[in-house]
């Protein structure tokens, strides 16, 4: 196999190109009307009220959080697997961090280890649907509001899942939900984010932070407006904008949503049937109704049974042509926060986790030929070291 494949990649038509470059011949490369058309379009697609789209998928979760106005005492609970930002959007706030275990069927958030972590400074719980997966938020739900806890989902993964009848990003079960358009998520603006919410409140913070903490509306305004130049500075903000450029390839990506998850399903539906009944690997538990739209495909490899270690299988794929990724290294284990008083055999099912997995490429613009290439090399590489 002479190609180079990773986990995930953007899916790129003319459609997308000829409407950048339409924004591009446009006076407006950003604060156009682009992105106020997207976050319209994001709402008509997760049936939101509200959608703020924002510079990445961290400085949505980043936002979020500020919205919800927490004192620095204020604890903030996430899973354990999932990328640095999950976590980190509460340290940018001041806020404490706690992880609560994996779920080892879906490796999402277990409500029953939730339940366990929540504490009398816990005021907000971030979900995070893994590899697309949807959490099971309605009991996620209930635990948070015997806490009186915000909900944030990380939809980093989960743009196009459906949630008991509704998209993940409806917020029907949460406060606000943050997506990432990175170029290896599910649809991408480059670098891009957004929040969705139902709460008129959250919405204006979120508008509010996003630009500086400046407001040129005069109905808002606290002093007497010295002309029509004049704006006020309410509250520390960000430059956290996404442009009229980005915003103009999430629009026509948007267009595609249905497309990208369905071949997303077709190809998780292949994986699975080449990857039954091999010795040593297992997969993630099978989402028996059509609701997710994956992003990630991971396998779980008992390396204690086979004879090689990870690092090996690593190298040997990689000379296949299969540059392959780990989702996720658990974040209590980074020296970070370590650093804050974490460690090993804090969360042993998320650390179980990480032991065995690897991301099998999966996007769109893979042929069934190429998933049963891919398939047969890590089941002749599981079985022959199989022992
Ligand atoms: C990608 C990702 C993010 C961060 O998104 P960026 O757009 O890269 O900032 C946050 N959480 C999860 C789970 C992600 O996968």
């Amino acid at each position: 196999m002479h190609k180079v494949y990773s986990y995930g990649r953007q899916s790129i038509s003319r459609g997308d190109i000829r409407e950048v470059v339409k924004v591009l011949r446009s006076p407006w490369l950003t604060q156009g009307p682009k992105v106020a058309e997207f976050e319209r379009a994001l709402c008509t697609y997760t049936g939101a009220k509200y959608a703020v789209a924002v510079a990445n998928g961290t400085a949505a979760l980043h936002l979020a959080i500020l919205a919800l106005g927490l004192s620095p005492d204020k604890e903030v609970i996430t899973s354990p697997l999932t990328f640095v930002a999950s976590a980190n959007c509460a340290r940018y706030a001041g806020l404490s961090v706690n992880f609560s275990d994996i779920d080892e069927g879906t490796a999402c958030m277990d409500p029953v280890s939730l339940s366990k972590q929540i504490g009398p400074r816990t005021r907000a719980i971030v979900p995070v649907h893994f590899a697309g997966r949807p959490c099971r938020m309605q009991e996620i739900a209930t635990l948070a509001r015997g806490a009186g806890a915000y909900i944030i989902e990380d939809a980093a993964h989960a743009i196009g899942s459906d949630y008991s009848g509704s998209k993940v990003g409806s917020c029907a079960f949460s406060d606000m939900t943050a997506f990432s358009f990175h170029p290896v998520k599910t649809l991408t603006t480059g670098e891009g984010g957004a929040v969705t919410t139902n709460d008129g409140h959250f919405h204006e913070k979120l508008v509010l932070l996003r630009n500086h903490g400046i407001t040129k509306d005069p109905a808002k305004f606290s002093g007497e407006s010295d002309g029509p130049w004049y704006y006020e500075m309410q509250e520390l903000g960000y430059n956290y904008r996404i442009t009229d450029i980005q915003a103009a390839l999430g629009l026509s990506q948007l267009k595609r949503v249905q497309k990208f998850v369905a071949r997303r399903r077709e190809i998780v539906r292949v994986y699975r049937k080449e990857l039954s009944g091999l010795d040593g690997c297992s997969l993630l538990s099978a989402d028996d109704d059509p609701h997710t739209a994956y992003h990630l495909f991971p396998i779980l490899v008992d390396f204690s049974r086979l004879t090689i270690s990870r690092k090996k299988m690593f190298e040997l794929l990689e000379a296949k042509g299969l540059r392959l990724q780990v989702h996720y290294i658990p974040i209590h284990l980074q020296p970070y926060y370590r650093a804050l008083g974490f460690g090993p055999g804090m969360f042993p099912r998320a650390e179980a986790y990480y032991q065995k997995t690897i991301s099998l490429p999966l996007y769109p613009a893979l042929s069934d030929g190429e998933v049963k290439k891919i398939a047969a090399i890590v089941r002749t590489l599981v079985a022959s070291h199989y022992a």
